[in-house]
């Protein structure tokens, strides 16, 4: 059988699909290109925004005008929040959740025809992204019990859940056998790794950093309440955790974080980043914030701006803050109007470019590690070769295949930045 996937949204759907690729390839079927003729189209699913939910539509019509025989398999978040408007969709013949998804080869294999099955999400798979050889994504955890007023995502992913430290590392040590030098570590809300069967975050962080064959960890995103000073303290002196963190912010005014039902204060955060810094100098620090979230007055958003200037960030996410079904922040008051909140993350983009650029400076002349990635790039100088720094900047050099997945120390000058790259965490 031919069969071809989708993925839109997060680096977790990014590695679940590449676990059902790789259960499908095994099992004889092969991959074809997802605008090619197949016998079976996967389509794995984002609800964040109602613009991912489109761009879902959009890629569910793309595969059933391309072959209306084919077999339209719907899943992952979209799926399990509202079911009812992909099955609406003439055409659609499977719609999976996030609790089921991975038996999608056995209800292939096994002709179950017609299905929908939206349970809630209590299953954990461990799985990884494939891609370029060099890094992988890979999901240790899923789910979030933290239910942030603004977030769909406890309702479409579920519960914090994930395996346990031995099965995880024995995981670890098969991507580190396939030669991946660079493992980011992936979760919805990754701090809470084994909470829930009594291990902690920080003892798999530990374990990790003792396979060998794995050069280079990296933690994709951690709130400031779990990125505790055991786990700064660790990544500085670790072996090979990198010293670049990603640590949502959401707002930099505490009267807005509380009605967002976030777990720390902004004291809390400032302090979270200026101890990193105290043990990690060059440490990169990105955060996520969402503007025009109910409460955030013309003040409290000027507050908030002053605020992360004021810290260490190197670049922000930024997003206008936009309403999800289901969430309690739906029902509240105090809600800024949408140009605004586009306005807004405007004027964030724009200071999260200036802190960048200051990041870049202050790296000017010091020479960090590079991992080396296999593409070649075409340029009008030449074919070159590009890789992240430990701490997150894109370095490039004449194209040397002998070098492609080798980790070299490598200057940070004007000629040797990747201006312009996409930040891929
Ligand atoms: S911590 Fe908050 S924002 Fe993050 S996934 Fe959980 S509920 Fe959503």
């Amino acid at each position: 059988m031919r069969f071809a996937t989708h993925t839109l949204g997060c680096k977790l759907n990014f590695a679940e699909t590449s676990h059902l690729q790789r259960q499908f390839s095994e099992a004889g079927h092969t991959l074809v290109d997802y605008r090619e003729i197949a016998d079976l189209y996967i389509i794995n699913t984002c609800t964040v925004t109602s613009v991912a939910e489109k761009k879902c539509r959009n890629a569910i019509r793309q595969a059933i005008s391309q072959n209306n025989a084919a077999t339209i398999a719907v899943i992952g978040c979209f799926a399990q929040n509202d079911a009812k408007q992909i099955a609406s969709i003439p055409g659609v013949n499977i719609i999976l959740g996030n609790d089921k998804k991975h038996l999608l080869l056995d209800i292939i294999e096994n002709k179950q025809g017609n299905i929908q099955d939206t349970s809630e999400p209590k299953s954990f798979q461990l799985s990884y992204s494939g891609g370029d050889r060099t890094r992988t994504f890979f999901k240790i955890q899923d789910g979030c019990d933290y239910f942030c007023t603004y977030c769909a995502i406890p309702f479409a992913r579920g519960r914090s859940r994930s395996a346990t430290i031995e099965e995880t590392v024995a995981m670890a040590k098969k991507i580190a056998e396939s030669g991946t030098r660079e493992i980011v570590l992936t979760g919805v809300n990754t701090g809470t790794f084994g909470l829930h069967h009594g291990e902690k975050f920080v003892d798999l962080l530990r374990q990790l950093d003792t396979i060998e064959g794995i050069l280079r960890y990296r933690i994709s995103s951690i709130e400031p309440n779990l990125i505790t000073d055991e786990i700064i303290d660790f990544v500085a002196q670790s072996r090979a955790f990198l010293p670049h963190f990603h640590i949502p912010l959401q707002a930099g005014s505490d009267k807005v974080l509380k009605m967002m039902h976030r777990h720390y204060d902004t004291a809390l955060y400032a302090n979270r980043l200026i101890h990193i810094k105290e043990v990690m100098p060059d440490a990169c620090i990105a955060a996520d914030v969402i503007t025009g979230f109910n409460g955030e007055d013309d003040e409290t958003f000027a507050q908030s701006k002053a605020f992360i200037d004021s810290l260490p960030i190197s670049y922000l996410h930024v997003f206008p803050y936009s309403d999800r079904p289901n969430t309690a922040a739906l029902r509240m008051d105090e809600k800024i109007a949408i140009p605004v909140r586009k306005a807004r993350s405007l004027e964030l983009h724009a200071l999260s470019d200036r802190k960048r650029h200051a990041f870049i400076q202050s790296q000017m002349g010091k020479t960090h590690t590079v991992l080396w990635e296999h593409t070649c790039h075409h340029t009008p100088q030449g074919d070159t070769m590009q890789g992240w720094t430990e701490n997150y900047i894109r370095l490039q050099r004449p194209f040397d295949e002998h070098l492609a997945g080798q980790i070299t120390p490598f200057e940070v000058t004007d000629l040797t930045i990747v201006e312009n790259f996409a930040c891929e965490d």
